[in-house]
Formats: C-alpha cells, sequence, structure tokens
C-alpha cells in the first residue's frame, strides 16, 4: 500500500499545491492549514467548512500525524505528560504545563528519540541516544497536544528529550512553522542546549529571534566537567565568551539554566563564582531546584540554601527566577522525562 502523506508539518505552499494536483480549488488550501494550525481538530469530518468530496480525497490520500498519543498522565497540578510514538516503534514525551493565574500555556517538547550527551543528573541521558526526531514530528508534538486539550499553546520550550542543536534543521524548521503556521511568537520560544559552541556561533550567525538557555549547572570548568562530559569538549571559559558574542550580535540576553544539587554546586563560594563567571554576560539566571524520583543520585537543597544562592546572584545584580516544579507526581518535571516503556532502542 502507498504511504498516506502526513498534513502536520506541511505549509501552506505544500498543501495549495496538493489542492490543485486532485482538482480542487486552490483556497481550499488555507481552509485546511487554519483547521490544522489554529484550530487542531482531530479528524477530517471535523473541518467543517470542507465539502464532502474533499473530505473524502483527504480521508483517502492523507493522515494528518505520523506520531500518536500512546499514553497520557495528569498530574495533581493539571500538568499533562504525553508519550508519543513514532512510526518506527520509538517513543518521547512531552509535557503541557498550565500555571495557574495565567493565560500561558507551555508546552515543553522534544527534539530526540533518547540523549548522546550522557549529564550525570539527568533522566534522558540514562537512556542513551537512538535518533534525531524529524521536523514533523517535532511539530506534530504541539498540534496532538493542541488536538487533544482543544488549547491553544501559547509558549513553547525545547526542553524535553535530547539535544534540540543536535538536531539543528530539524530545531530551524519546526521553529519556523510554529512562527509561521501556528502563530506562536519568536519570544514565546525557548531553545535549551547544553552549551554546544559551534551551533551556538551558528545560531547568532541566523539572527535568531528566540531565547537561547543554557544549562550552565556549575559556576567553573571543574565542577561542570564532573556532572556534564560535554563541558570536556567545549570549556567553560570559551562557552562563556561565545555568549558573550552570541549577546553582542543578537542584541539577546540568554538566560542561564541552573540546577541547584546538595552538596554539588550549591554552596555560597558556588554562587560568588558563578555570579563573577557571569558579570559581564548579559543574562537573567533560572534556578531550578533538582527534581528527585525513586531513581536519583543526587538530592535538592533546603529552601534556605535555595534562597542564598539567589541573594547572592541578586546582589550581584542579576535577575533571578527560580523555575516552579510542575507534575513531580508523574515524572513530568524538568529533566525526568525518560520513556517507562522498554523499546527506545527498537
Ligand atoms: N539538552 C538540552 C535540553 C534539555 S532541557 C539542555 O541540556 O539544555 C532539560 C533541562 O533540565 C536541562 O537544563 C537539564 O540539565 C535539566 N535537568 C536534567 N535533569 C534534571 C533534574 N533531575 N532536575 C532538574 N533539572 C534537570
Amino acid at each position: 500500500m502507498e504511504d498516506k502523506i502526513t498534513l502536520v508539518g506541511k505549509d501552506i505552499k505544500y498543501l495549495e499545491a496538493l489542492m490543485i494536483e486532485n482538482g480542487q480549488s486552490k483556497f481550499r488550501a488555507k481552509q485546511i492549514y487554519n483547521w490544522l494550525y489554529l484550530k487542531s481538530v482531530k479528524d477530517y469530518d471535523s473541518m467543517t467548512d470542507l465539502p464532502a468530496a474533499t473530505r473524502e480525497l483527504l480521508k483517502e490520500k492523507t493522515q494528518l500525524c505520523s506520531i500518536s498519543i500512546k499514553d497520557k498522565q495528569i498530574s495533581k497540578d493539571s500538568t499533562i505528560k504525553y508519550l508519543f510514538e513514532h512510526s518506527d516503534g520509538t517513543y518521547a514525551e512531552a509535557v503541557l504545563m498550565r500555571f495557574d493565574n495565567r493565560a500561558n500555556l507551555t508546552a515543553c517538547i522534544s527534539t530526540q528519540v533518547g540523549c548522546p550527551m550522557g549529564c550525570t543528573f539527568c533522566a534522558t541521558a540514562k537512556l542513551g541516544f537512538t535518533r534525531n526526531l524529524e521536523a514533523e514530528e517535532i511539530i506534530q508534538q504541539i498540534f496532538l497536544i493542541q488536538a487533544d486539550t482543544g488549547l491553544k499553546i501559547t509558549n513553547i520550550v525545547f526542553m524535553g528529550q535530547g539535544e534540540p542543536l543536535l538536531n539543528f534543521d530539524n530545531l530551524i524548521k519546526s521553529i519556523k512553522i510554529f512562527r509561521e503556521q501556528f502563530q506562536i511568537g519568536a519570544r514565546r520560544i525557548t531553545v535549551s542546549t547544553c552549551g554546544l559552541i559551534p551551533q551556538i556561533k551558528k545560531l547568532a550567525e541566523l539572527d535568531f529571534q528566540s531565547t537561547l538557555a543554557i544549562s550552565l549547572h556549575a559556576p567553573n570548568q571543574e565542577k561542570r566537567q564532573a556532572i556534564m562530559p560535554v563541558a570536556n569538549k567545549y570549556k567553560f571559559d570559551e562557552l562563556i565568551s561565545v555568549l558573550k558574542k552570541y549577546t553582542e550580535q543578537t542584541g539577546r540576553r540568554v538566560t542561564i539554566e541552573y540546577v541547584l544539587m546538595k552538596g554539588i554546586n550549591d554552596g555560597i563560594e558556588d554562587a560568588k563564582q558563578l555570579a563573577i563567571a557571569i558579570s559581564k554576560l548579559k543574562s537573567n539566571v533560572n534556578l531550578i531546584v533538582y527534581n528527585q524520583n525513586e531513581k536519583s543520585e543526587y538530592k535538592k537543597p533546603s529552601k534556605e540554601t535555595i534562597q542564598k544562592f539567589k541573594y547572592i546572584l541578586e546582589a550581584s545584580g542579576k535577575k533571578v527566577t527560580i523555575r516552579l516544579e510542575r507534575g513531580a507526581d508523574i515524572d513530568a518535571a524538568c529533566g525526568q522525562l525518560s520513556s517507562k516503556f522498554k523499546n527506545n532502542n527498537p
């Protein structure tokens, strides 16, 4: 049987060509496009302004998605974790977060099946690496969350499974579709990286308008390389200086992410060193309290330690936020995405 064309991820030009090729009016493409990206309907019969014949044609020749929702868990705080199955039987996860009193709906999405970076504290790292996701597979995560909830995603963070900058072209392609098709503003999209220097330089050249977040997690080279193997290749000082150039080239501030782990990187000396290291870098700091689960080797610091750390950075003039923990009861919290299904490596 001939494979069906997957619609979600295609741009308006593609849809127009598809309509014309099949003897349909060109303007049907725009209608389909709206149903896909603005409304994200679950099926063709919901595309109510299309003639029945057009819907039949679509059913025969196309499918909405190549990925599907395999499992879904809802947390007490209403965070939802999705497990998506791809056509080759691999899995990746995404998380939808609603923050009370805010209209924002943030989706945290994946770019790879597993991850090759090997950060010692991260659950995804334990899966190893299987493959990059296709741009369409990345895009369909947002589509399926919208279709499933009937809600419109307002913010996207590339902080799910994988290292986004290792899947560079598909990352850029998917951001283009999120901006142009889903109409999510560039400033509402954040890409998080463990610090791949060549790719950060490439982003600067692209005039990247979304937010770049760096998982720094340590105040110096020695501590960083003990928990993040990537630091053996790209040294701490060089990373900071490349980031400085990045902020000059793009005119955009970066976000420094720092996971606080008890006795590892949460001391007063660590905070002071960090403050000095990033003092000349146009940046905000996002402190993440280490998320523990039963398999974690590390522990989270006390509230007092966290506040002291925050205070030292603030005193140095930085804007500091503490990331709220979401979905901890369903292992959807930051850094805990690791499918419990076994066939990540089919
Ligand atoms: N590879 C990218 C994207 C992953 S984003 C990156 O490294 O930035 C996921 C974020 O959660 C990263 O900052 C990661 O270091 C952090 N993280 C991993 N395990 C964690 C844990 N157990 N608790 C809190 N944060 C964690």
